[in-house]
């Protein structure tokens, strides 16, 4: 069983020491997917200065010396890898980035590119800005191959561009939601990778304000005994020393199985 870890935010905002609080002793023992913003507009949130909520200006990530200074350091040292997490992160009246922003394509291409050039890396995975996709907007992100990690992602295929595996797919997602005891409404994460013809998809569970360790680890329980992965999915801007404390029990407890191996979020999709 694999084990993978997913951070959404790291942009230009972001300083190494907020990382470094939350993850110092968590990605010596797995590689945290760090999901980034190229060109991060800000918005009302916490590390996020006040003038710059609603100024609407784009700010490179690479403008973030010490940032992309650390995030080399840490991918020498195999403690992150790096996901692309939208392109501005803005949102727009109509929906969040990738549901109502006009050239999704443009987005991807060149969110892509600013990660590439300026960390050196090879990015392989798509994390949606507030877990959101359009039709549009996951056509764009499978056109360009990258893979997509997700927490909440539609399986209505009336809500996906055409693709000849959907089918099938739906048809899975819909056995194993029945075998669950789970009816229409309930939450449910597919705990297997949805292969597509260009791209995989992968659904995460969220770490966030109000989540117990006893709720994270039934999960985890569960998708063990279907056979399937766990990902977790957090925000280092509001880890407490509470979710941290949530996140150590739970990686404690996915330690002492025998048949986990914790890896990057990339090789799920392996
Ligand atoms: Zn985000």
């Amino acid at each position: 069983m694999k084990v993978a870890i997913r951070d959404d935010d790291a942009c230009f905002f972001t300083a190494p020491a907020e990382l470094e609080r939350v993850y110092h002793d968590v990605w010596d023992r797995l590689p945290v997917c760090l999901a980034a913003v190229p060109y991060a507009i800000g918005y009302e949130r916490v590390g996020i200065p006040r003038e710059h909520w609603r100024s609407g200006v784009a700010f490179p990530l690479a403008q973030n010396r010490d940032l992309v200074a650390a995030l080399h350091e840490w991918r020498a040292a195999r403690r992150v890898t790096i996901a692309l997490h939208g392109f501005t992160h803005e949102d727009f009246p109509s929906g969040y980035e990738f549901q109502a922003a006009p050239d999704p394509e443009r987005r991807v291409r060149e969110g892509l590119q600013h990660l590439t050039e300026t960390l050196d890396t090879r990015v392989t995975i798509f994390v949606p800005p507030h877990n959101a996709l359009s039709k549009r907007g996951l056509a764009a992100v499978s056109r360009a191959g990258l893979n997509l990690l997700g927490s909440f992602l539609s399986f209505r295929p009336s809500m996906r561009p055409w693709d000849a595996r959907t089918p099938l797919n739906w048809w899975r997602v819909r056995r194993v939601r029945a075998r669950t005891g789970r009816s229409k409404g309930d939450r449910f994460v597919y705990p297997y990778v949805l292969r597509y013809g260009r791209h995989a998809e992968f659904g995460c569970h969220s770490l966030v304000p109000g989540t117990t360790a006893d709720e994270l680890v039934t999960r985890f329980e569960e998708a063990r005994r279907l056979g399937g992965d766990f990902c977790i999915a957090t925000h280092y801007w509001e880890i407490d020393a509470t979710l941290r404390d949530v996140l150590r029990r739970v990686l404690d407890h996915c330690a002492r199985c025998a048949d986990v191996r914790f890896v990057a979020a990339e090789e799920l999709f392996a």
